[in-house]
């Protein structure tokens, strides 16, 4: 990709209305850009990093049994009157009538259309159990939209819904979410504690929320700081952090006995990027939906539900990664691997040779943006550096009549000098 030819309007100044680091770090990387308050375009650079994390999201999702479907965002009002929610929602639904005066509202969740549909498709034990997701966006009226993506109006969910027929099966297939959970966090080079959550009249361990700490989180949580040792690649990894103390503060106040040693007690702010949620036959009894046991028996299945903010995750990637300088994507995620730099787009040789090694790192399916602007070289060092891509590229005269690059891995700053082929055989490894 040639970034003369990119949508791409860096910012030098921090904007004013930006708070935290994450929010000013994607306004000024040109990731997206506020079109009403909580409600953002997103340009293409913070695209393509909106569509990884998805990715990821659904590749863990498949490894979990999960099926992708995708259910539309605007829904009809008599749907939520059958699970009797449309009143109870409150302000922070969105509703509207269309032109023959039916009442519409932009989904904040899915459970009702998700119920209904499985309760239209499906009659028998056979078809039991299953897990289905989509990844869409809702809309929810919140009162204080803040801090960018972290809390929008407008939000792209991963929104999961499982189907089983006996308390152990729906068991299993919250526990299927809760370890897809872990590794798609991982796989976005995130640390994710994994906090109990209430879980109403079901009880039990089948709520949690996932918190990515940071200051600049909007909850508060206390946890056993064994957490912080728990080997995350270890197969056993869900279960220890699981067996092990964390709630968010309004619910750590309401614990009598605290089984943490007060030294082992840690107290951080956190950025809730994911919730699951066990709630049994909540929907599927109020809508009335039953499938036919082996037996002949009508069964209500019970349900379970699990979310995953895709676009506060950006933000949350943003607060865990960066230094002064800009974004540091981790690979997983960055909108392109590679930052190409031409330091004399109007020399002929450098020029030609810009192209070849771009051409030859995208054949290699590597994916690049190769700034060929007319532009300083501090300018475009300071864009890269950024824009954070993981590895950077140099190519001046000098090189080029050596046949040789700079290149710069943007984590650590390092930087070393290479011949182009030893670049492309040691990058394309
Ligand atoms: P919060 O407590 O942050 O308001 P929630 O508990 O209302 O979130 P859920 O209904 O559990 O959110 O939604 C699942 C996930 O969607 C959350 O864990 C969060 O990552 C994300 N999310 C929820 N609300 C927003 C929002 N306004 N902007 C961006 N992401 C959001
Ligand atoms: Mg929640």
């Amino acid at each position: 990709m040639l970034f003369s030819r990119y949508l791409l309007p860096v910012m030098k100044e921090t904007p004013s209305d930006a708070q935290i680091v994450s929010h000013q770090l994607m306004l000024r990387a040109g990731l997206i850009r506020q079109t009403a308050a909580g409600i953002y375009a997103w340009l293409p650079l913070g695209l393509r990093v909106l569509d990884n994390i998805a990715n990821i999201v659904r590749r863990e999702q498949a490894k979990a049994g999960a099926v992708e479907l995708l259910m539309p965002t605007i829904q009809s009002a008599d749907l939520w009157r059958q699970s009797g929610r449309y009143d109870a929602y409150g302000p922070e639904m969105l509703r509207f009538q269309d032109r023959g005066g039916r009442e519409m509202l932009y989904g904040p969740t899915n459970e009702e259309m998700i119920t209904s549909i499985f309760r239209d498709c499906v009659r028998s034990y056979r078809d039991l159990p299953r897990t289905l997701y989509h990844i869409q966006w809702k809309f929810r009226d919140e009162v204080r939209p803040r801090f960018g993506v972290m809390r929008g109006r407008e939000f792209l969910m991963k929104d999961a819904y499982s189907f089983d027929m006996t308390e152990e099966g729906g068991r299993e297939s919250y526990d299927a979410q809760f370890t897809a959970y872990l590794k798609t966090f991982a796989a976005l080079g995130l640390r994710a504690v994994p906090v109990r959550a209430p879980t109403g009249p079901i009880g039990g361990d089948l709520s949690h929320e996932f918190h990515i700490l940071a200051d600049t989180g909007e909850s508060e949580v206390f946890y056993d700081s064994a957490l912080d040792e728990v080997d995350l690649a270890d197969p056993e990894a869900p279960a220890r952090l699981r067996s092990l103390y964390a709630m968010e503060a309004e619910e750590h106040e309401k614990v009598d006995n605290c089984p943490v040693p007060p030294e082992r007690l840690a107290r951080r702010r956190g950025i809730e990027v994911g919730h699951i949620f066990f709630f049994g036959t909540k929907y599927s009894a109020a809508m009335g939906m039953q499938v036919q046991d082996r037996d002949g028996t009508l069964v209500t299945p019970l349900m379970g539900s699990y979310g995953i903010g895709v676009s506060r995750l950006i933000g949350a990637i943003i607060e865990a990664s960066h230094d002064a300088a800009g974004i540091i994507w981790p690979d997983s995620v960055a909108p392109f691997d590679i930052g190409l730099i031409n330091l004399r787009p109007d020399d002929s040789a450098c020029a030609a040779a810009a192209h070849d090694l771009q051409a030859k790192l995208e054949a290699a399916g590597r994916t690049v943006l190769h700034d060929d602007r007319e532009a300083r070289g501090g300018e475009k060092f300071a864009t890269m550096d950024l824009i954070g891509l993981p590895w950077q590229i140099t190519i001046g005269p000098k090189g080029v009549a050596a046949g040789t690059v700079e290149i710069k891995r943007r984590a650590t700053g390092e930087k070393h000098e290479a011949s182009i082929e030893s670049v492309l055989a040691g990058l394309l490894k």
